[in-house]
């Protein structure tokens, strides 16, 4: 199959889902493809609304190759230029053409900026879209810019180094091989198999194997480590634990995790404490749960809960935004709620909703007094995974909320549900 930016970008993240993906495995969760694919065109759109805006960039007529397009055009930028080959099938999001010294037009890549920090896959990313151009032209751009989704932002430039460049080569190649029955990766799981498309399928491959990967908190380095000393198994590892005390620095047990004992835990099927958790949560307590559209970058569900009345009755309300254009309103919404619940402790799981009300005090609170009160309630707020990162071992996997709370015995009312819009 030929190679996409989507196809490259999977493999970047997971080799497995590369080769997944170029060798058109049927998905187990096709839902988290359409999201993907979803985004990617969310982002084109994007890309050519700022472009046309910035830069009075116009569209590359479908059907037609970029270079017969600017031939024909006063443009400097073409945006959304489609490019099909024997290997690469992809569209670019922008093209630019500059007339060197000897007026011989050359022709460089663009790219949406999805974050002011440019990753190195993003990198990655802009160096295939100059092979997809080198396909086309017989030269290698030397750069390519990133331009900023922001309006105030500048855009970027990035030299497509030699390193670079070889890793997008090396990467286009490794998927073209994947073609021509080259053995696919082994199974490891990470922190993307939440929202990928094959995560059912590999979850029981790994499950078949009894794979360390399967244990969330382990670290690619540690599971490596142990391969070298021949634990290839959760169960061969749930054997080695060992709690060393340490006298001089007894607190010191807390601040790490213990995957051996994790991996006890579950060949025990039992719970196991480690010193005397300490998970103070006042009465008047506010539990938070908020979701977000990373791509968009806006946050569109504000779910809570808390004690109302001297019942202890639980009062549960949400505030959903269809669109950018309303997070500001639903967090007025929220905070006004706060204010009249008084100085509530707000209880999260993990550091996302902290991460949330640091930034949305940021982008919507107009008074001083609204600020300081966000403020004074996001450095006072409990994060409940942290009390069980240090002390609790739970017979399951990984510390996720789903995990935890399904061992515990609550179940969700969509079994898949997920934190994606
Ligand atoms: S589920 Fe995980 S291991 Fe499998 S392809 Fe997706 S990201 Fe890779």
């Amino acid at each position: 199959m030929p190679i996409s930016d989507l196809i490259l970008q999977g493999f970047l993240t997971c080799r497995t889902k590369g080769y997944m993906q170029s060798v058109g495995t049927i998905a187990t969760e096709p839902e988290f493809a359409e999201y993907q694919t979803r985004i990617a065109n969310d982002l084109a759109q994007k890309f050519h609304l700022i472009a046309a805006k910035k830069f009075a960039a116009v569209m590359c007529p479908p059907g037609i190759s970029f270079v017969n397009a600017f031939r024909y055009s006063n443009a400097l930028i073409l945006v959304n230029c489609a490019i099909r080959t024997q290997s690469i099938r992809t569209v670019i999001h922008g093209v630019e053409r500059i007339a060197d010294n000897n007026r011989t037009e050359q022709y460089f890549p663009l790219r949406l900026a999805l974050e002011q920090k440019i990753t190195k896959i993003d990198k990655i990313l802009l160096a295939f879209d100059a092979i997809a151009i080198e396909s086309q032209t017989g030269r290698i751009p030397t750069f390519g810019r990133f331009i900023a989704k922001d309006d105030k932002d500048k855009s970027q430039k990035v030299q497509l180094t030699d390193s670079i460049m070889d890793s997008a080569r090396s990467a286009l190649n490794e998927l073209l091989a994947f073609e021509s029955k080259q053995p696919p990766p082994e199974i490891i799981l990470n922190r993307h198999c939440s929202e990928c498309e094959f995560q059912t399928r590999c979850r029981k491959l790994a499950e078949k194997c009894d794979d360390l990967s399967l244990i969330s908190t382990m670290s690619a380095k540690e599971r490596l480590k142990l391969n070298d000393t021949g634990i290839f198994t959760v169960t061969q590892l749930s054997y080695t634990f060992h709690l060393r005390r340490n006298r001089k620095n007894p607190d010191s047990i807390y601040r790490k995790r213990y995957n051996a004992l994790t991996a006890l835990a579950i060949r025990e099927n039992k719970t196991h404490v480690i010193g005397r958790p300490n998970l103070e949560i006042g009465k008047k307590s506010i539990f938070l749960d908020v979701e977000g559209y990373p791509a968009k970058d806006f946050y569109y569900l504000i779910g809570f809960c808390y004690e109302d009345g001297d019942d202890g009755s639980l009062t549960y309300q949400y505030y959903w935004a269809d669109d950018p254009s309303q997070e500001c309103t639903i967090w007025e919404n929220f905070v006004a709620t706060l204010k009249n619940i008084g100085s509530p402790t707000m209880v999260h799981y993990g550091a996302y909703e902290k991460e949330f009300l640091k930034k949305m005090n940021k982008r919507h609170s107009v008074s001083e007094e609204t600020k300081q009160f966000i403020d004074d309630l996001a450095n006072n707020s409990c994060n409940v995974l942290s009390t069980i990162y240090s002390h609790i071992y739970f017979p399951v996997y990984s510390n996720g909320l789903k995990a935890v709370g399904g061992y515990c015995g609550y179940t969700w009312t969509v079994p898949n549900a997920s934190g994606g819009p």
